[in-house]
């Protein structure tokens, strides 16, 4: 070992030992706290970051279940959104220093291909994998990433807050302003506002002053998300969530439908949209498939868009909105040998806002 990695790697504070904790996945639905060797100095490009705070979300609770689909080996390092500290830099890197402070992209992008030249990194012609769901994730003590794919954590944002960036912020940033192009004014349906991009969503529209109505399965969730900002809240156990929009919006539709509920609601999201209204996708936690009407898309000049992560840029602007006070919701915090409690927590449903595991 020479050069700078060596220096930064003998420093007090970074880590000298050979092994780390490691959650890691050895069967479904089986997670085990395991001591693993600890990655080699940092190469060429690449920064070593010393772990401090996961974020948990639905992927990681795909993950866990096993998907058939997925090609992936077990055991597997879970862990797909973080926040952390550099350890170590390898000696051409100069955009970041040991001791600053960052989040990681969670898909290794080739950043040759036109998309990622483009700063579209989640269009990649080439991704290998995402972190934590196909190769090893972020849920270990220390990690080798290139150090394109760090973005730093602003003064004032802590690592809690920052590992929300990478996935739910970044996701949410990406869907409301690259793709539906949300503006103030206009009103937005938020589905299941209580979740992890729920909770994120109704903050970052209102903070940009559109109206926002939601719904939640519960009146505890309701009073919660009015507290955030919510307009309107429709409890979609009780109610019909597709007459109640309607008639808030004075039968005309909203603007916008935020969606990542599948087919237990796309459909009625579909209909709560105004003529030549977005509806933009990140998920579909309820299944996979639906039928669609195909006569009211184009009658109704509907525009769809699917969504999935996000690009470096809109983790910048999601460390940016967090710097200037757009926080987080978390709903909890676990000890990282308490991940599985935490997905568990997010399996059911239980959830306001985001599970952090911390370090
Ligand atoms: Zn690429």
């Amino acid at each position: 070992m020479t050069g700078a990695a060596a220096d930064t790697l003998n420093k007090p504070g970074t880590a000298p030992a050979r092994t780390m904790r490691a959650l890691t996945l050895v069967a479904d639905r089986k997670i085990e706290l395991l001591e693993v060797a600890a990655p080699p100095a940092p190469g060429a490009g690449e920064v070593q970051i010393a772990i401090k705070a996961i974020g948990l979300n639905h992927i990681d609770v795909w993950g866990w279940r096993g998907m058939a689909f997925a090609k992936r080996k077990l055991p597997l390092i879970v862990g797909v959104e973080a926040a952390g500290e550099i350890a170590a830099v390898g000696s051409d890197v100069t955009s970041v220093k040991p001791g600053e402070r960052v989040v990681a992209y969670g898909a290794l992008t080739c950043g040759q291909c036109k998309a990622c030249r483009e700063g579209r990194d989640n269009l990649c012609e080439n991704v290998a994998s995402i972190m934590g769901f196909h190769v090893d994730g972020f849920a270990r003590d220390l990690v080798n990433m290139p150090a394109r794919l760090v973005v730093k954590i602003p003064d004032g944002v802590n690592f809690r807050d920052a590992a929300c960036a990478p996935v739910a912020f970044g996701t949410v940033q990406h869907m409301l302003f690259d793709n539906a192009k949300l503006e103030p004014g206009e009103t937005i349906l938020v589905q299941a506002g209580g979740s992890g991009i729920g909770t994120s969503a109704i903050k970052m529209a209102k903070a940009i002053g559109s109206t926002v109505i939601t719904t939640v399965g519960d009146d505890a969730k309701a009073e919660k998300a009015k507290a955030l900002g919510a307009d309107h809240v429709i409890n979609y156990k009780t109610e019909r969530f597709e007459s109640i929009v309607r008639k808030l919006t004075g039968k005309k539709g909203v603007d916008v439908a935020f969606e990542h509920v599948g087919p237990d609601t796309f459909n009625g999201s579909l209909l709560c949209l105004k003529r030549g209204g977005r509806l933009v996708t990140c998920g579909s936690t309820s299944g996979q498939s639906i039928t669609m009407n195909l006569f009211q898309l184009y009658l109704q000049q509907y525009r769809i868009f699917g969504s999935f992560g996000c690009s470096l840029r809109n983790i910048g602007e999601s460390l940016a909105k967090m710097a200037a006070g757009l926080t987080p919701v978390i709903d909890t915090e676990v000890p990282l040998a308490e991940f599985e409690r935490g997905l568990n927590r997010l399996e059911g449903r239980q959830v306001f806002g985001k599970i952090i595991v911390t370090f």
